[in-house]
This record gives structure tokens, sequence and C-alpha cells, in this order.
């Protein structure tokens, strides 16, 4: 694709990466086809090739409009345009930079503005919505169904272990996660016990810095960042061995501090490192399937390998590349995974999107879940908090994180 991008952003770093991604587009089209949005909407500027065609029109120079960013506003960012795509065109990338320059030059008026503050206020202060959640939990066998739907039902998360093993992996806390299912990284800290791997939290590191980039924030979402860095430092220095994510959500973005921070001199050097030493919580347990193995082989067999249906996250499947490792684990464990058809599609939970975009939100998660739901599995496991609540919300079989489910099956 040819481009002429306008002054404001030719020669700055993000306009030579926007004009590289744009030449890399030949405009085939094959990414429309595996789109969520285009395939409920049917317009070819809710797809892929008509955002990228939008953010050109904007780097060049068009007046940035209203329809301009209601069309990026319906992108879920789940990249499954960018698994189709032959030319290996960095979409989500671009994405970025066409977000950033409308959010510079339009803002967001009125109730828009008022709704993605208020979002930001509630999910990123832990002392607003831990409060506010647990009064949730509590009512919920009194809150009227639509409200009760929003709320996961409190599972408490059990003992954790000493953490005196000689191995140490640092595990992200992350922001609204240990307040809905605390059972989370406590199930992944007993399974990583008992592989001989300790996981320690560092008490300063919060948000990734992901929910803050959906709403707009690009300098709250490096500031997370740089504040998990410096928490995480200290730990690596120290002979932790990784940063383990338990939310796939997470992962995708702490791998891309190194890409956050390359033209940062005080970050470059200490973001790489952390992108690199980033692993999702399933690629560790798969590293270690030999003690896994042993450990499985010595607890109480599953009964009749109870049927499990699989939802793969968008930020674990497009977003990390990781496929099947999960379905491995859970196949090793005894569970009989039930087939998911377009297993690739979004389930419509995408960080804020199902808040922010409800309609189309609702619609996906309906399809998701018939589409779970049809080789009448007993639960449906996932590896991401909001896919997992949003999911829930939606489903009255149980859903739940897979190290979940793997941990209940290694209970020893
Ligand atoms: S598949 Fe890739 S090259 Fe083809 S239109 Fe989509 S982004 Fe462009
Ligand atoms: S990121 Fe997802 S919703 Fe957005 S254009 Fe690509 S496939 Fe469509």
């Amino acid at each position: 694709m040819q481009t002429h991008l306008a002054d404001f952003i030719r020669d700055t770093p993000a306009g030579h990466e926007a004009d590289a991604i744009l030449r890399a587009c030949v405009h085939c089209g094959f990414c429309t086809a595996t789109c969520p949005t285009y395939q409920l909407l049917g317009n070819e500027l809710d797809g892929p090739r008509g955002r990228i065609y939008l953010i050109k029109e904007l780097l060049e120079g068009a007046a940035v409009t209203a329809k301009t960013q209601l069309h990026l506003d319906r992108c879920l960012s789940c990249r499954s345009c960018e698994t189709t795509c032959p030319s290996g065109v960095r979409y989500s990338r671009l994405l970025d930079i066409g977000r950033e320059v409308i959010a510079e030059r339009v803002g967001r008026a009125g109730l828009e503005g008022f709704k993605r503050s208020l979002l930001k206020r509630l999910l990123l202060t832990r002392w607003l919505f831990a409060p506010a959640y647990r009064l949730g939990q509590w009512l919920r066998p009194v809150l009227p169904a639509v409200l009760r739907a929003k709320v996961l039902p409190y599972r408490a998360p059990g003992a954790r272990p000493s953490g005196n093993r000689r191995r140490r992996m640092i595990a992200l806390a992350g922001c609204v996660q240990p307040t809905m299912a605390p059972n989370i990284n406590a199930a992944a800290a007993r399974i990583l016990d008992a592989l001989n791997i300790s996981l320690i939290e560092a008490p300063q590191a919060g948000c990734c810095g992901a929910l803050a980039l959906h709403l707009d924030d690009s300098v709250a979402a490096r500031a997370a960042a740089r504040r998990n860095i410096d928490a995480w430092w200290p730990l690596l220095e120290a002979g932790a061995e990784t940063v383990v994510m338990t939310a796939s959500g997470c992962g995708v973005q702490v791998r891309d501090y190194a890409h956050l921070f390359q033209d940062d001199p005080d970050y470059a050097r200490k973001a790489a490192r952390v992108a690199l030493l980033t692993r999702d919580v399933s690629e560790v347990v798969a590293a270690e399937k030999a003690g896994l193995l042993e450990l499985l082989a010595k607890s109480k067999p599953a009964m009749n390998n109870p049927k499990l249906a699989f939802h793969s996250p968008c930020s674990l499947q497009h977003g990390q590349k990781i496929r099947g490792a999960v379905e491995e684990l859970l196949a090793a464990a005894g569970f009989a995974l039930t087939a998911v058809a377009d297993s690739h599609l979004c389930c419509g939970s995408a960080g804020s999107y199902s808040v922010l975009q409800p309609e189309i939100a609702t619609r996906l998660r309906d399809n998701k879940i018939s589409a779970l739901s049809s080789g009448r599995p007993a639960a449906i496991a996932t590896a991401n908090i909001g896919c997992l609540a949003h999911l829930q919300s939606g489903s009255d079989l149980p859903v739940r994180h897979w190290i979940e489910l793997l941990d209940e099956r290694l209970i020893r």
C-alpha cells in the first residue's frame, strides 16, 4: 500500500512504524473473513482492512471524525486478523497508533468521556473496586438477575504455600483479578510449589497497563508498566527466573513492554529483559510436564474423565501465539475436551469492551457460549479473568480458570 503520511507524524517513531505497517498490507482482505465484528456487522469499515484504510487516511491528514472513532472503537483488539494475515501486518500496533492520534484530536465528549473516566477510576483504584466488588459478592444471592450476572461467586483462595523453594518465579497479581478470583494465583502457587518452584508477588506491582490503554490513556499505561518493572527488577536481579502471567490479557501487555519502551533510555534495557522473561502460566507448567505427570500419577484419578470446553482467549491464541498448551495439560490431567466451533473468535470481553460496546459484546458472548456448550461439557475453562467473568455472566455452567481445575485435580 502506498503512503504519504502527513507532516505531524511522518518523521516521528510512531510515523515510521505506521508507515512500515501500512506498506506491508496488500489489501487482500483475507483478514476480513476471520474478524468477529465484520462477521456480526457486515460493514467493511468494521473489519481490519477497512480500519486500516481509516487509519491510513487519518495519518495522511484527513479530518478525524466521530465516525472514524466509532469504527475503531468497535474493534476488539482481538488480533484474529493478525493470525490470518499472510503478509504479517501488525494491525494491533497500527490500531494503537491510530487510537492515540484520535484521542489527542477528537477526545471523548459527554457521556462517553464520563463513562471511560469512571471505569478507569473504579477498576484501577483497589480501595474502591475491592470493597464494592466484595459487597456485590456478599449480596449476590439477593441481587436481581441482571446484576447477579455481573458478579462472580466468591471462591476462597485456600492456603498459599510457604514460598521457600530454591527456584523462584514472580507472579503478576494484577488489578481486578485478586478481588474477583483470588483463587487463581493461589492455585498457580500451589501447583508450582508442588513442582518445587515458589511463586512470589511484588507488593508494589499492580495493573499491567492494559486497562488504561484500552481506555485511551497511554500515559497511565506507561506509568503502570514502569511501576511493575521497578517492582520486579530487584527480584529478577536476585535470581527470580520468570515473570508468570495467570491472565493472558496481562501477558500480552507485559510482553509488549519491550516495544513500549524501545525509545526510552531509562527503561529500554529493563523492559526488554522483563518482556523476554515473561511467560504464561501454561508455558511454565508445560515446561515442567514430567514433574506434573508424576504428581498426577500420585493423585486421585479423575472421575469418569469430566467433560470440559476450553475457551482460548484471543490474548493467548492470537496475542501470544500460544495454541494447544492448555488443552494438552488438561487432557493429561484426565479431562475430556469437547470440540468447540469457531474457536478463533473472540468472546466479546476484550478488556473494557464488554462495558463500552455492550450490544456487540453480548452477541459475541452468546455465540461463544453456544459453541462452548454444544458438546455438553460439565464446565467451561479459560485462561483470562476478563473472559471468565464475561462468559460466566451469560452461562449457568461453571466457568473457571484452567489452573484452578488442575489444582483441584491435584488436591493431595
Ligand atoms: S490479510 Fe493482511 S495484507 Fe491482507 S488486507 Fe488484511 S491486513 Fe492487509
Ligand atoms: S483486532 Fe479483531 S475485531 Fe479488530 S479488526 Fe482485527 S479481527 Fe477485527
